[in-house]
């Protein structure tokens, strides 16, 4: 895999920047995937927010296995986060993220807002920031947040001056630019899963092979995601050879054809990609704790 040269270059300017921030807020809000919540996470985050109260949302969990999300905030939790899974783009306050982040976040600051009570100071609303890699859904759920569509953003590392707060009820102030961070940038698998959900541009990887590398993982959790969607057979954990093998059936049990009567294989890695990231072959996690997916 290429590496993608101009990104860390920002790195020590963001770094500034959001310690910069972080002495305004209380609580660090981390945007994580549900599929994919380990590559997902910045990997100086930790250091950047010691000393916060964090929040790991684990969005996109519409896409994810449920039982999975679910094993996901077992592990979060014991290693002392706070986790909470979204659907950034569900906008029915219940089911969104909105009523139960609010709550969430009451509950972390409530030491410390009876102190302030005790010192006559009432109703100091909680002041909380987003931060996330790119295309983890900060944007779209700082809109959940914040009731309206089309507030934000600039898609740069680091948070823009001139920040301003927006007001979710009473109690709680979101800051309205969200902290862009950068993913590891060091680790070949971390960079496979981030290109199948999208979260980095396909330019980085042609598409044939992350979509063999995606045949792969698919596989390797149950042939039969991809027998029911294509109508192929397939073994388990196919790779390399036998993978786009697998690609070149599923462009034929599509009609994908090219002048001359051969199998558009680039087409079907296109379709494959954009299926399996809309949810189409159902929701599905890349990761899950415990084995450390090696
Ligand atoms: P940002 O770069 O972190 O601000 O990410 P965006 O908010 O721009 O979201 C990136 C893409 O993910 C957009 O196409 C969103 O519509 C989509 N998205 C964000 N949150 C969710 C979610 O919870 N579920 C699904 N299915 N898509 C989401």
């Amino acid at each position: 895999m290429q590496d993608i040269q101009w990104y860390p270059g920002h790195m020590t300017k963001t770094k500034r920047m959001l310690l910069t921030q972080m002495g305004l807020i209380d609580v660090v809000i981390e945007l994580l995937d549900a599929r994919v919540p380990l590559a997902s996470r910045n990997p100086d985050i930790d250091t950047l927010a010691k000393d916060k109260k964090r929040v790991l949302v684990l969005n996109k969990s519409d896409l994810a296995n449920e039982a999975i999300t679910t094993r996901w905030e077992a592990y979060f939790r014991q290693l002392g986060f706070f986790t909470l899974p979204v659907n950034a783009k569900d906008n029915d306050k219940k089911k969104g993220g909105t009523a139960k982040l609010t709550a969430l976040l009451k509950e972390i600051m409530r030491p410390k807002s009876e102190k302030q009570k005790q010192r006559g100071r009432i109703n100091a609303p909680i002041r909380a920031m987003i931060v996330g890699i790119p295309n983890v859904g900060k944007s779209t759920f700082i809109n959940q947040l914040a009731g309206r569509a089309g507030t934000i953003t600039a898609d740069r590392p680091g948070v823009t001056r001139g920040r301003q707060w927006i007001k979710v009820g009473s109690d709680f102030d979101l800051m309205d630019t969200p902290g862009v961070l950068w993913p590891k940038f060091d680790d070949q698998q971390v960079g496979l899963r981030l290109a199948c959900t999208g979260a980095i541009s396909d330019n980085v990887l042609d598409k044939i092979t992350l979509a063999t590398h995606l045949l792969t993982m698919l596989t390797g959790i149950d042939p039969i995601i991809i027998e029911k969607r294509y109508r192929v057979r397939t073994e388990s954990n196919v790779t390399g050879e036998a993978a786009l093998h697998l690609l070149t059936e599923i462009g034929a049990a599509r009609g994908f054809k090219i002048r001359g009567g051969e199998i558009d294989i680039e087409r079907a890695a296109v379709i494959l990609l954009d299926e399996f990231r809309g949810g189409k072959l159902g929701r599905i996690s890349l990761e899950w704790p415990e084995d450390g997916n090696d």
